[in-house]
């Protein structure tokens, strides 16, 4: 391995990814290594991720963003869950909130305590015992100490990288506009030593940091990482996008709507909203998707539709040599539970965390990619849940994703589940139980058992406790202004 110590960063590609690792280590080691970035003007960025999840408070908080700053100007909303209409079968809708459901109990999560509740008579939807998810439902958003809210943003991809630029670019980063033509090795052990750009000028570098989308210039076009293909799993491979006016508030959630060959996602922000049509192109054509998709969006177009086109999978190593990838040159699962733009913030925590100071050495590439493997199989499977557990009878595409093998982890999973109403989650899970059990039930698994702690409890102690815990979840949601007010009073962009 190379021990040379590392202290010149070089960041190949200007996209979320890019200006993401770029803040982050300018804002974080910035004292210990120089970060440069080449982005070329002339290639532009996939100009899609705008929905986030929790952790990417997180991320703002370790840098110390300022959240007004940022909402205001990226356009942001905030984001409680995702609804999913028609998923289970074609007239059904649930919300996989980012809210804890009921309350957690040392044996038995809420859910067999609803469970065994709807064998009493109960005729509560399991949602309703979630602060996150009736806010999401009654369009409302607020924060208050008394009552903690989970969320996350849906932003405007291109504004949140000039956002970060200009943060990155405050701190010390080094930014040059160009195309990189060649990426060149030592012949000794083909570590990449520089990127040659158009204009014949070379970048030196120790630690590459590849981000340059699909293209994978560095990662898979001059390391030749290789790519596992997970579309047996995960058969969508086309998105057809637009961008349209908001004829209405902005929902605190994000929609998603399958369709016979796929699914729509919508993505509030301030002032327009993201679509796209997600679908596999065995089953559906790209003209068909297009007229579907224009047909289907409420506003105004801003844009002409586009399509961008995508394989399932992940690269084989996320850091190999002396080249990690984050983003797209990584791998893409699916852009379904927008864990996107959270696997570049934790590939970029993981990686100041293994940070070769002294120089690269296989236990670090090791334990990067270990860590890597396990939550990308986590992702995978919560992802492909969803489409294995469907209902619906409107075509082969929904045949095919029910009938079709899985990992024996999410059979495990599965079964688990089925058979006894038990969610454990795998080491590297970034979905906890609440989210596993809220997308299990509302894809329309019903566990075989409850778990027998719920005995504990008289028929009568257990119709009050959610009797009670409803009504908490439905004072607080009451409390609470409506998601525009709070914008209005807090983050209006200009
Ligand atoms: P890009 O945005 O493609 O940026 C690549 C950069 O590399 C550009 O700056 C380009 O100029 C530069 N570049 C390329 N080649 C060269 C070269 N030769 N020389 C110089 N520069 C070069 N994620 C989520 O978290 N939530 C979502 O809701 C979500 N939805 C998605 C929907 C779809 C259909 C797709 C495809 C992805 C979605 N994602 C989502 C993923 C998300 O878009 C990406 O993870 C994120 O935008 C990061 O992209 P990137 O920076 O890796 O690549």
């Amino acid at each position: 391995m190379d021990v040379k110590p590392v202290s010149k960063v070089v960041i190949a590609g200007g996209g979320t990814a890019g200006w993401m690792a770029a803040a982050s280590l300018t804002r974080l080691l910035g004292k210990s290594v120089s970060v440069t970035l080449i982005e070329s003007d002339s290639i532009s960025t996939v100009g899609v991720g705008e929905a986030t999840i929790p952790p990417i408070r997180t991320l703002h908080k370790l840098l110390g963003i300022n959240e007004q700053s940022f909402i205001k100007a990226t356009n942001a909303t905030f984001k409680l869950g995702i609804e999913f209409s028609g998923w289970r079968n074609e007239d059904h809708a649930y919300i996989h909130s980012f809210g804890i459901t009921g309350k957690e109990c040392w044996a038995g999560e809420f859910h067999h305590f609803w469970l065994r509740g709807l064998e009493k008579g109960i005729d509560a939807d399991f949602g309703e015992y979630c602060f996150e998810l009736q806010a999401a439902k009654a369009g409302k958003f607020g924060m208050s100490n008394q009552q903690p809210i989970n969320f996350a943003y849906h932003l405007d991809a291109s504004k949140y990288a000039q956002f970060l630029r200009e943060f990155s670019e405050n701190l010390g980063a080094k930014r040059i506009e160009g195309k990189i033509s060649k990426v060149n090795k030592q012949s000794s052990n083909g570590f990449i030593s520089s990127l040659t750009l158009a204009d014949g000028s070379e970048v030196e570098g120790d630690l590459f940091i590849d981000c340059t989308g699909f293209r994978a210039l560095l990662i898979e076009q001059s390391l030749h990482t290789g790519y596992d293909d997970w579309s047996h799993w995960l058969p969508c491979n086309t998105a057809v996008t637009v961008q349209t006016k908001s004829v209405s508030e902005p929902l605190p959630y994000t929609k998603s709507l399958a369709h016979d060959a796929g699914w729509q996602w919508q993505i509030p922000l301030q002032n327009r909203v993201g679509n796209g049509l997600v679908f596999c192109d065995k089953y559906l054509s790209e003209d068909a998707a297009i007229a579907r998709l224009k047909s289907n969006v409420e506003g105004e177009l801003i844009n002409e539709p586009r399509a961008i086109k995508f394989l399932t999978g992940r690269r084989r190593k996320g850091w190999h040599k002396n080249c990690v990838a984050l983003g797209l040159s990584s791998g893409f699962i699916e852009p379904l539970e927008s864990t996107s733009i959270h696997l570049i913030m934790t590939g970029i925590v993981r990686l100041m965390r293994l940070f070769p100071f002294k120089g690269i050495t296989d236990s670090l590439i090791d334990e990067y990619n270990t860590k890597l493997d396990s939550e990308l199989n986590s992702i995978r499977d919560f992802i492909i849940m969803h489409y294995k557990v469907n209902n619906r009878r409107d075509g082969a595409f929904w045949d095919y994703c029910r009938q079709m093998d899985i990992p024996e982890s999410l059979k495990h999973k599965l079964d688990l589940f089925q058979e006894t109403g038990r969610v454990f989650l795998d080491d590297g899970d970034i979905f906890r139980v609440d989210s596993w059990t809220q997308v299990l039930l509302g894809q329309g698994m019903v566990p075989q058992q409850y778990h027998p702690i719920t005995a504990e409890m008289s028929d009568a102690e257990l119709t009050k406790f959610l009797s009670d815990l409803k009504a908490q979840v439905d004072n607080a949601v009451a409390q609470l202004p409506s998601h525009q007010q709070f914008i209005n009073q807090h983050c209006k962009a200009n």
